[in-house]
């Protein structure tokens, strides 16, 4: 009963996807181009030309003045620098024109870029190159062409190279597979699809802006408790207030022009919390779609007067956000090898790959984790709103039968769908699910995809699906040898089956994962649990890893190293720019408006003595009391933790350095916080100098 409406054409579509590109290039150019991509064959420079001689006039149509080379280096936003498609052509005239060359490469230079130590500031060359598996767009009147970005000796410098790579090691060892007990798909590729579920804050611009921290770090880093939380959970699920109604349909229609299928709306756990999903696509360009969605989201909402917090834990006490990794496998043709069907028992191929994906991520497991750290995540994971640090996977009950069936060899006896009933009689019955939802697992199968929900809500999307693509790759390539040997595939694959399982149960949870008993059963289970960004980057530098990585051609060693030192480096700036925006408030911000609110109660308290000296004063003798105490213990932390910042610039290593960061400095502004916490929840409110956790979770309507 639908219809099939034409959204990017109501709208006005800024995307240069497939079909504009099937309209305008001739038939054989089209056909080649796609031909080239299909087979993984480096694009000629003939039909480059021929491309961007198209996508200039597309362009300069829809009022695209500038091009740029649009990429994603380390520091996990993105970067462009944009060029005119102006060309002087004598006399001062000009032309509007765009090469194949242009188009196919460009050499930004970029040196300041985090390298983590592949290019010496004499090397400073890097080079942005085309990736026409994903589509150009146009964003404030200039072409972006997404584009890889590499040094000058072929190292990989950003997010999308690593992914592309993982994709390829995933598309053979999956096509090994398949070949091996006779492509029943009849596929001739697979990709991995990918819809990332993006959660977010709105907040009003005008009280964001007077906040240092928000406006320095995106996180509060101070703020006492409001009266009111999340206790009531009125907020989930909650009606949308107008003013984020109008926000969201801006949105909505912004991120529909750039071919991102926003679908999904709805207040989340948090007062002021919201969560956006899109339709899925093949990872590539989700991953794309995930860093433009969140660019987009921050600039719709200044058009509002609104600030949109991306940071995983904008206020402490107050849950944070996350991002969810909808990940499957797909064939060309079409097919989720994820989806169980109707008997996930008897469906061999579903199994084959469910145990593969267990496998991995029981092997893995570490580098799962270091996948997703960053400081602003450490925040958030393990609290209990938020997957713990360990890694372990949900099936669900159905699955879990069947994974428990076959470890113990015995027979599964199916579970049927039953009717829901709601005691209602004039409800409509309907078919349950055989499974109910786990909020609380990190990994969780859900239907016909795994769905990853440590990843922090600033993440890119590219680290956690290298490391999952790549993972799974390397266990489908032990199945593959064993299968491609095998006389008899089916008894074969019965059996990897089953070894897997069996070897892999641990990592196998469905109980509650934000529970103090799970930490337990998991360190008995032998399972990591590496709590902060400083603990799990070491991942990157294990001897199995790397040869994990190298084997399938993701990255040289070197290359890890070079991640490993961004990420640790990253993590200590964080930290830094954290420490010292704390000092700068708690010095010009509170400490005045504490000392003036503190001088009128002593005068207060002599002008009353003044009048009569039996006044007793009580409240605000006590007031006093308690300001200046904390007042002290300010003063007290303020130089403790600036102290140690001092000393954090006397580490030559990064390990040793980030160690300190994760020891000493988070503790000394966790002390800090407290004090001024304690004398905000004293403090008159017209003396405070900053909007308080009530103003700012409670002033959008
Ligand atoms: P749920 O209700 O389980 O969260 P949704 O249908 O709302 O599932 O989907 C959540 C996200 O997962 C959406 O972005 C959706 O497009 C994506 N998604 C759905 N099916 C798949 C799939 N097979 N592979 C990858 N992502 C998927
Ligand atoms: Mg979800």
């Amino acid at each position: 009963m639908s219809e099939k409406i034409n959204v990017p054409e109501i709208f006005g579509s800024l995307v240069f996807d497939d079909e504009v590109m099937r309209e305008r290039l001739p038939k054989e150019t089209y056909e080649e181009l796609n031909k080239h991509i299909e087979e993984k064959k480096p694009l000629t420079f003939e039909i480059a030309q021929k491309v961007a001689s198209v996508m200039k006039s597309w362009a300069v149509e829809k009022g695209a003045t500038h091009f740029t080379h649009w990429f994603q280096p380390m520091t996990g936003i993105t970067a462009e620098k944009h060029d005119s498609f102006i060309k002087p052509v004598g006399e001062g005239k000009i032309i509007m024109n765009f090469s194949g060359n242009e188009l196919i490469r460009s050499e930004p230079d970029a040196s300041s870029f985090p390298s983590g130590g592949l290019r010496a500031t004499f090397e400073a060359r890097g080079y942005t190159a085309w990736d026409p598996t994903s589509y150009a767009f146009i964003k404030d009147n200039t072409l972006c062409i997404p584009s890889i970005f590499c040094s000058y000796g072929g190292q990989v410098l950003d997010k999308k190279t690593p992914l592309l790579r993982s994709l390829q090691a995933l598309n053979k060892q999956t096509m090994r597979v398949l070949n091996a007990i006779g492509n029943p798909y009849d596929a001739k590729s697979v990709t991995v699809s990918v819809g990332g579920e993006q959660e977010y804050f709105l907040i009003d611009r005008d009280l964001y802006n007077k906040r240092e921290d928000l406006r320095l770090t995106g996180r509060t880093l101070f703020g006492a408790h409001p009266p009111k939380g999340q206790e009531m959970e009125d907020h989930y699920f909650g009606t949308i207030k107008p003013r984020v109604k109008a926000f969201m349909t801006d949105l909505d229609i912004e991120l529909w022009k750039l071919g991102i299928y926003a679908n999904t709306e709805h207040n989340e756990v948090a007062p002021a919390q919201h969560e956006l999903a899109p339709i899925f696509c093949d990872v590539n360009k989700a991953t794309d779609q995930n860093q433009l969605t969140m660019e987009i989201m921050k600039t719709v909402a200044i058009k509002h007067n609104l600030a949109c917090l991306i940071h995983e834990k904008p206020f402490e006490g107050i849950n944070g956000s996350g991002k969810h990794n909808n990940w499957s496998i797909t064939t060309n043709n079409g097919v989720n090898i994820l989806n169980p069907g109707k008997d996930p028992a008897e469906n061999k191929i579903f199994l084959l790959f469910l145990a593969a994906v267990i496998k991995a991520t029981d092997e893995y497991q570490d580098l799962i984790r270091a996948s997703i750290a960053s400081p602003t995540n450490d925040c958030r994971l393990g609290g209990n709103e938020a997957p713990p640090a360990i890694v372990s996977i949900y099936l669900g009950d159905e699955l879990n039968a069947i994974a428990e069936a076959i470890i113990s060899g015995e027979h599964f006896n199916h579970v049927e769908k039953t009717v829901m009933k709601s005691g209602v009689k004039v409800i409509p019955r309907f078919d349950k699910d055989t499974s109910d939802r786990n909020r609380t697992s990190p990994f969780a199968f859900t239907g016909n995809k795994f769905e990853l929900r440590m990843l922090g809500s600033s993440a890119s999307l590219s680290s956690p699906n290298v490391v999952l693509n790549t993972i799974v790759a390397e266990a489908l390539s032990q199945f593959a040898d064993e299968l491609e040997n095998a006389s008899d595939y089916e008894s074969a694959m019965n059996s990897v089956i089953e070894k897997a399982f069996k070897e892999h149960n641990r990592i196998i949870f469905n109980g509650n994962n934000y529970s103090e008993e799970w930490v337990e059963e998991a360190k008995r289970r032998g399972l990591s649990n590496l709590k902060t960004t400083a603990d799990a980057m070491v991942a990157y530098l294990d001897a199995k890893n790397i040869e994990l990585f190298e084997r399938h051609k993701i990255y040289t060693s070197e290359e890890l190293e070079a991640r490993y030192e961004i990420t640790l480096e990253n993590y200590c700036k964080a930290l830094h720019i954290e420490a010292v925006t704390m000092l700068d408030m708690a010095k010009k911000d509170i400490s005045p408006a504490v000392c003036r609110y503190m001088g009128d109660l002593a005068s207060t308290i002599n002008a009353k003595r003044a009048v009569n000296k039996e006044f007793k004063c009580e409240l605000e003798t006590e007031l006093l009391i308690t300001l200046s105490n904390n007042a002290d213990r300010l003063l007290e932390a303020s130089n403790k933790l600036s102290k140690d910042v001092v000393k954090s610039e006397t580490f030559t290593e990064i390990a040793e350095k980030a160690n300190f960061y994760r020891d000493v400095i988070l503790e000394d502004m966790a002390k800090l916080r407290s004090y001024a916490d304690i004398l905000e929840s004293n403090t008159a409110k017209e003396y405070w100098p900053f909007p308080t956790y009530t103003d700012l979770l409670y002033s959008v309507v």
